[in-house]
């Protein structure tokens, strides 16, 4: 599988208020090497890190 943004560490995924809580939407940003936007399925680029943990 090709690697995407959803899937690096350095991914933050963004939330929307549904009135008590909060649901992941499609859309976050990265944090390396500088905050830019990004959607979970944007092709990985140099930085990649692969996720580990939950
Ligand atoms: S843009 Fe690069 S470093 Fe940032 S989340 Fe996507 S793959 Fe990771």
């Amino acid at each position: 599988m090709d690697k995407i943004c959803a899937t690096c560490a350095h991914f933050r995924r963004h939330y929307i208020k549904m009135g008590r809580r909060y649901d992941p939407i499609h859309s976050g940003h990265c944090v390396y090497p500088r905050g830019k936007l990004r959607y979970e399925e944007t092709p990985a680029c140099k930085h990649y890190k692969e996720k580990t943990g939950s």
